[in-house]
């Protein structure tokens, strides 16, 4: 048998056949090594869980409900933990019932379904431009036509969305729907703004559009500001997911879809036949988790944690930088998506990068399109916070050598990066 192409090529289903890890994937397991700084892994600090409450709730599990904890259970999830998730929903002024919702495995599972549930081979979806490299996948193993709506730093541009509505129209075409994350964007690290949220809801109206609103982050903002969901200004046109990840722990694989009723029951079905039902026993352990432990106190923990892990990389950025090189300011959650100058393609360019000892993931992979060569995000949620500085520092003094390159071939009149296809850059957590 050749090992060099693919001897079951002729028998894959036509979803699967354009389907390929890509090459940065091994760059990434060097990227793990000790030595280096790793900026790209999408990565909650599960470290600064109080680890004995954490025992203390997956012990009592077993030792109060273990037959229960070890059994299967219903397909829309178990309605205690409903209940809880509605909870935390409140929190940030999310409306739901804990009928509307189903348990999935991770809001990553939820992105699938939701795909599964209405795309048919090259379907319309609108995404954000760059979004989250899952979702794009969730979409691609679909079939998906992805058209992106440019991001900016009060997220998506939705003048620019109305015009690719418009433009669909014009092709008697409609999208199956909006895939956005309007707080704390992975990777662009951006919020969408108020206005745009009150426009977004109107739009949604005028086109008759269904919104996909993934929001893994919106607990995480660093002066705990909340902003009005898509599904409190137009709920019966959002599709909402929610997930335990970044709350407590991504290991406990819980995410949630809150759906309008018929959409709801669809989506059980779809996950039944995918993987019958989630797990009883870290249903449990998430659920006695939310109903004994201070959560909300430890959402605030990391959220501190994460602003300190920002500002030291902010202020890195800005001493370590050459000019030409932007970057975004988050007001939460994870990411930092830095711009480089003309000349540099950021896919190219992590090798070396990996060579001298930091990683980042390069901005292709947060487009369909092959877009994003100039861009990368860092993800500061991770790394430890002395070794940020070090990071930071090694990458800017590769981007001044690399500068000084373009400089000496090209003088002022340096080409940017062309779009290239890439693979998903996954493999490195979110
Ligand atoms: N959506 C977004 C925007 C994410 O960033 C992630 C993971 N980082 C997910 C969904 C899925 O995460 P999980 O499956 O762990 O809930």
């Amino acid at each position: 048998m050749r090992l060099d192409t693919d001897p079951y090529l002729s028998r894959y289903a036509t979803r699967v056949t354009g389907m390929s890890a890509s090459e940065i994937r091994a760059l990434f397991a060097v990227a793990s090594r000790p030595e280096v700084v790793s900026f790209a892994g999408g990565m909650p600090a599960t470290d600064a869980l109080d680890m004995a409450a954490v025992e203390d709730v997956v012990s009592s599990v077993i030792r109060d409900a273990g037959a229960l904890a070890l059994q299967y259970g219903g397909g829309q999830g178990r309605p205690e933990l409903r209940e809880h998730l509605v909870e935390v929903m409140h929190h940030e002024e999310v409306p739901g019932h804990a009928d509307d919702l189903i348990v999935t495995v991770g809001g990553q599972q939820a992105l699938e379904l939701i795909a599964k549930c209405f795309i048919d081979d090259g379907d319309v979806v609108l995404a954000e431009g760059p979004t989250y490299v899952g979702g794009i996948g969730a979409l691609k193993s679909h079939r998906a036509e992805v058209r992106h709506i440019p991001v900016d730093d009060q997220g998506m541009d939705v003048d620019l969305l109305e015009d690719a509505l418009n433009e669909l129209r014009r092709e008697g075409r409609k999208a199956k729907y909006v895939y956005t994350i309007p707080n704390h964007q992975n990777p662009a690290g951006v919020s969408m703004s108020l206005a745009r949220r009150h426009r977004l809801a109107e739009l949604a109206e005028a086109h008759d559009l269904l919104l996909l609103e993934d929001n893994p982050y919106g607990l995480l903002d660093f002066a705990g500001r909340i902003e009005p969901s898509l599904r409190s200004l137009v709920p019966d046109r959002v599709v909402y997911v929610g997930t335990m990840s970044k709350l407590f722990a991504p290991g406990v694989r819980t995410g949630w879809i809150a759906a309008p009723g018929p959409i709801r029951d669809k989506l059980v079905l779809l996950r039944e036949a995918a993987d019958l039902c989630p797990s009883n026993l870290t249903q449990m352990i998430v659920e006695r988790w939310l109903a004994t432990q201070p959560w909300q106190d430890q959402i605030k923990r990391f959220t501190e944690l994460y602003r300190e892990k920002a500002e030291v990389m902010l202020a890195a950025l800005e001493k370590e930088m050459p000019e030409g090189v932007h970057w975004t300011t988050p007001a939460g959650a994870f990411y930092i998506w830095l711009t480089v100058p003309a000349g540099i393609d950021t896919s190219d360019l992590l090798a070396k990068a990996v060579g001298r000892r930091v990683a980042y993931v390069p901005g292709r992979g947060f487009y369909a399109d092959g877009a994003g060569g100039a861009q990368a995000r860092l993800c500061f949620s991770y790394p430890e916070l002395e070794r940020i500085p070090e990071g930071v520092a090694r990458l800017g003094e590769l981007l001044h050598d690399e500068l000084e390159l373009v400089r000496a071939v090209f003088g002022d009149d340096a080409p940017s990066p062309d779009p290239r296809p890439s693979g998903p850059a996954t493999g490195v957590g979110g």
